[in-house]
């Protein structure tokens, strides 16, 4: 689950990190009246940001026409203005593809002048199976682009989860960045904010992008978080409720909430064979051995280890709920699943939806013998398959190139 910049950023504010004063606004007049407050209150500046689950925002560009999801702001009425321009249309960013997200909510926030901007970041690091505090002098920018042409300008700091991120380390890093003095106090404690921030509320991932150096009215040089992006572990979801009540469905597509209800773990691919499997592990395998066989799935579906017959047709039907479904491949080994279950769904699903594609199945297990007779004195038109891989051939087969 991923989460707004204006969730993640109260998240980190509660914890210690520098954020600017904002709110989050559904109106143009809420805009507004943030903005005069803020104005009267001494800013020179405001910014109104679109609040997607996609970066990129502020290069991106409205199906409307209009420039940029965020937007610095000299007065109130053009703070207003530009949020009139954005609530309600669809923001099209590098990290939104071609259909673009629709902006319903806006972060206005208190602005100031931004003198350098820096990365850092809080995630797992896999090969050391440890925390990693991020951090790059090129901020502001794709990160993913300096990974690649210049790793060395990315610094990492490897945490040891038994005591935490330690002080040393946050120094060494403010240092490297070249903070000095009052601003790498500053840092040191946005970078502890950080990171219990990422312990707490079980990040998976916290992206502080950019982390800038803001210059005051009175010229005093402040570290505030402009950016932040955060995503969560699902897994560790039950014992957050707070935050799992930040949830927003609008941000997600409709076939995976769907699944979610039924408690099927579905994610849409491109490709045109779906796949109905039980099992995480078989899934991914079923997908490779499709396109071993020169097919495309169109979508990693797992049944869970006990499905139920309900479960299995409102399977079927998220499946073909995707146009661009052409066959269909179940693919099931009843260890915990019986197989006579997943048949008497099958049928159930096919009558109901009317099904016309080709649909291959491959039954391996518990009670099969059982569930292979049901599917034959269905009268249902089906292909069998003998082994996944003859099942596989015979589903690429069956929806051609
Ligand atoms: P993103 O495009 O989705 O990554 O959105 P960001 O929040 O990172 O904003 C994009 C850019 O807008 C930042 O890199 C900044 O250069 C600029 N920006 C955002 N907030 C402020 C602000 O408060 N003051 C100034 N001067 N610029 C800002
Ligand atoms: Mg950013």
């Amino acid at each position: 689950m991923n989460l707004h910049e204006y969730q993640a950023k109260q998240l980190l504010g509660e914890r210690g990190v520098n954020v600017p004063t904002g709110a989050v606004c559904s109106t143009a007049a809420e805009v507004r009246n943030f903005a005069d407050k803020a104005f009267a209150a001494g800013s020179r500046l405001t910014v109104v940001k679109s609040q997607i689950h996609a970066g990129g925002r502020g290069k991106g560009t409205f199906k409307s026409g209009f420039q940029g999801g965020v937007k610095v702001c000299k007065t109130a009425s053009e703070s207003e203005e530009k949020a009139a321009a954005m609530l309600g249309q669809v923001l099209v960013t590098k990290q939104t593809g071609p259909d673009g997200r629709l902006v319903s909510k806006l972060l206005i926030e208190a602005a100031r002048d931004i003198k350098k901007e820096f990365y850092v970041a809080v995630l797992l690091d896999r090969q050391t199976a440890r925390p990693v505090l991020m951090a790059s002098a090129e901020g502001g920018v794709d990160i993913e682009e300096v990974a690649e042409k210049s790793p060395e300008k990315i610094l990492k700091e490897s945490i040891d989860p038994a005591v935490g991120l330690m002080a040393y380390q946050s120094r060494k890093v403010a240092q490297a960045l070249g903070l000095r003095g009052e601003l790498m106090t500053q840092a040191v404690k946005l970078f502890a904010g950080l990171y219990k921030t990422w312990l707490d509320c079980d990040a998976a991932m916290i992206e502080i992008n950019p982390l800038a150096i803001m210059v005051e009215n009175d010229g005093k040089e402040v570290l505030v978080a402009v950016d932040a992006k955060m995503s969560l572990d699902d897994n560790a979801l039950y014992r957050q409720p707070k935050i799992a009540a930040m949830r927003d469905l609008a941000e997600e597509a409709a076939l995976e909430i769907e699944a979610s209800k039924f408690n099927l773990n579905y994610i849409k691919l491109d490709g045109n064979i779906a796949c109905l499997v039980n099992g995480a592990g078989l899934a991914m395998a079923t997908m490779d051995i499709i396109q071993h066989f020169g097919g495309n799935p169109a979508n990693f579906l797992d049944v869970g280890g006990g499905a139920s017959r309900e479960q299995v047709t409102a399977a079927f039907k998220i499946i073909l709920s995707d146009p661009n479904v052409k066959g269909i491949f179940v693919n099931i080994f009843g260890g915990i699943m019986d197989c006579n279950i997943i048949a008497t769904g099958i049928v159930a699903a096919v009558k109901e939806t009317g099904l016309t594609l080709p649909l291959v199945v491959r039954l391996e297990g518990n009670n099969v013998l059982a569930g292979k007779k049901n599917l034959a004195e269905s009268g249902l038109t089906l292909i069998t398959g003998d082994s996944m891989a003859d099942a596989a051939q015979k589903v690429v087969k069956a929806v051609g190139k």
